[in-house]
């Protein structure tokens, strides 16, 4: 059996690693002159910087993509970030996110216990959103902020723009797979990894190599047209989200056409910052509830020192965006930075911003449509087909889960 994998971000390259290691015969196809996507390190001054990831697996070595890596044979070391996370509060002082009930009332902390178990358990059937489920319940600003910087942090969305079932969900795998980790070397070693299994697999991986084409026949896909050039398969894997692969056919299916137009992008902005001082001390996450815009920060080079220059620390911070004044919101991260570590040297690096093509994810959470499309061996892999309460490269991992189940293979 022949694969075609148009693209190859991680969710191509899994699939690829999984079909290839099942026998099958696999060409990824990719238009850019690198692999990886948005999860590729892009090497800076000395510093691995990257073109997306903040190079955090948010489930650690526990999670769906450790355990999809691990069954391909992708040598990829996962350090687990402890602490978990951590709280910056308002008055400056920072908290173990494990203690966030401890800044409740004590009415507050017992409901709060009672509410979570019954959600996690039984998930609101209504799509109200979780700033709405959190107030619903509570009425706590430490509450309702920490559910934004939770939000913008894992989801790059607000808390009222998702779902509180989807949220539940992935604070349900929080519980059962734990916190985040780091892989050695960065997003980059995941995907050279793969890259390096695909191919010792007898796959074959092709950079500038645009796909401008899925070619039909009877409802089913056959294969892909690369450069002008038909290449016919008995499988196609699109890793462009659905609605840019809905343009490399012509596809006439109004209800999916429908369902593709309310999916949107998570837009975000990422500052990678150069510290000779750790400006958080530790490799978890740093929650920010409290700033204009930046929603957490992390510090990668407790975990894997060689991402930046030796005695330097890479410090990252992800935050949601709020207006279309792109400027203006990356003036407010940056003024951010200054309140928080008004007395720290840090120099910024590098600015980026992501949005539209070339999102945080391509479909915000809550709204991915899954994996099948309306054409018959025509699949969708990626963060724009992502499984239920996975976050970011997990919900990658799950949905690919779901592809290679449906081809058969484990
Ligand atoms: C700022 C930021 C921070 C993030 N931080 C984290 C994090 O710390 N942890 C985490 O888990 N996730 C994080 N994410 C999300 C994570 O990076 C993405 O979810 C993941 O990398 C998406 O992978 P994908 O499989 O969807 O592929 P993509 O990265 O979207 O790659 C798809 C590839 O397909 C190629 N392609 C598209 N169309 C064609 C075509 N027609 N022909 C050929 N090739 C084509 C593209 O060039 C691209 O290389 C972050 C994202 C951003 C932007």
């Amino acid at each position: 059996m022949k694969a075609s994998i148009i693209g190859s971000g991680l969710g191509g390259l899994l699939t690829a690693a999984k079909l290839s290691k099942a026998g099958f015969e696999v060409d990824v196809f990719e238009r850019l002159p690198f692999i990886g996507g948005r999860f590729a390190n892009l090497p800076y001054k000395g510093f691995q910087l990257s073109t997306g990831a903040l190079h955090m697996i948010p489930h650690g070595s526990r999670g769906p993509l450790a355990q999809m890596l691990s069954e391909v044979g992708a040598n990829v070391k996962i350090i687990d970030s402890k602490p978990m996370a951590m709280i910056r509060k308002e008055n400056d002082e920072i908290i173990d996110f494990g203690d966030f009930r401890n800044e409740l009332p004590i009415t507050k902390k017992v409901k709060l216990g009672t509410i979570l178990a019954y959600s996690l358990k039984f998930k609101p059937e209504s799509n109200i959103s979780f700033r709405d489920w959190t107030l619903k319940y509570f009425d706590d600003d430490f509450l309702l902020r920490l559910a934004d910087s939770f939000c913008g942090w894992a989801l790059s969305l607000r808390a009222k723009d998702v779902p509180a079932r989807e949220v539940l969900e992935t604070i349900g795998n929080m519980y059962r797979y734990k916190g985040s980790g780091v892989p050695v070397g960065g997003c980059g070693a995941v995907t050279g990894a793969l890259a390096d299994i695909i191919r010792s697999n007898g796959g074959r991986l092709h950079t500038r190599s645009h796909v401008d084409r899925i070619i039909i026949e009877k409802e089913k896909a056959v294969g892909v047209s690369v450069n002008g050039k038909e290449k016919y398969a008995d499988l196609v894997i699109s890793n462009s989200g659905h609605a840019q692969t809905c343009k490399l056919y012509d596809c006439k299916d109004k209800d999916y056409l429908e369902k593709i137009k309310a999916v949107r992008p998570s837009k975000g902005i990422k500052i990678c910052v150069s510290a000779d001082e750790p400006l958080i001390g530790h490799s978890g996450v740093y929650f920010t509830p409290y700033t204009e815009r930046i929603n957490g920060i992390n510090e990668v080079t407790h975990s894997d020192p060689n991402l930046a220059p030796a005695g330097k620390h890479l410090v990252m911070s992800h935050q949601a965006v709020i207006s279309d004044d792109i400027r203006r919101e990356i003036d407010l991260g940056l003024s951010d930075l200054k309140r928080m570590f008004p007395h720290k040297k840090y120099e910024i690096l590098l600015v980026q911003s992501y949005s539209n093509g070339w999102p945080v994810n391509r479909a915000a959470s809550g709204k991915d449509i899954g994996n099948r499309t309306p054409v018959s061996d025509l699949y969708i892999v990626g963060d724009g087909a992502k499984g239920k309460g996975g976050i970011e490269v997990e919900g990658v991992s799950l949905g690919v889960r779901n592809v290679v189940r449906e081809i058969g293979i484990a």
